[in-house]
């Protein structure tokens, strides 16, 4: 459970995931994002919410049904 992966194939180094995270679990090197703490993640969803290419995964998947966790 937790932060599983960034999609490089879809990633547009925009970092709005390294920007929201408040866990600083994302970092960056260069242009490129990268999973630097993924055993910090709080599985809060932010990243997730906040990438515009849905291109950063969260486990488990969110649902409209599940809250998030505030
Ligand atoms: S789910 Fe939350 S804590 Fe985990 S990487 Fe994304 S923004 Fe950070
Ligand atoms: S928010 Fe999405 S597109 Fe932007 S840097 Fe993060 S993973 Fe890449």
């Amino acid at each position: 459970m937790g932060i599983e992966k960034i999609d490089y194939q879809r990633c547009n180094g925009c970092l709005q995931c390294w920007d929201t995270c408040p866990m600083d679990v994302i970092r960056v090197l260069g242009k490129t994002v990268y999973l630097a703490y993924p055993e910090d993640c709080m599985c809060c969803y932010l990243c997730e919410l906040a990438c515009p290419n849905d291109a950063i995964y969260v486990s488990p998947k969110r649902t409209k049904s599940k809250p998030l966790p505030w």
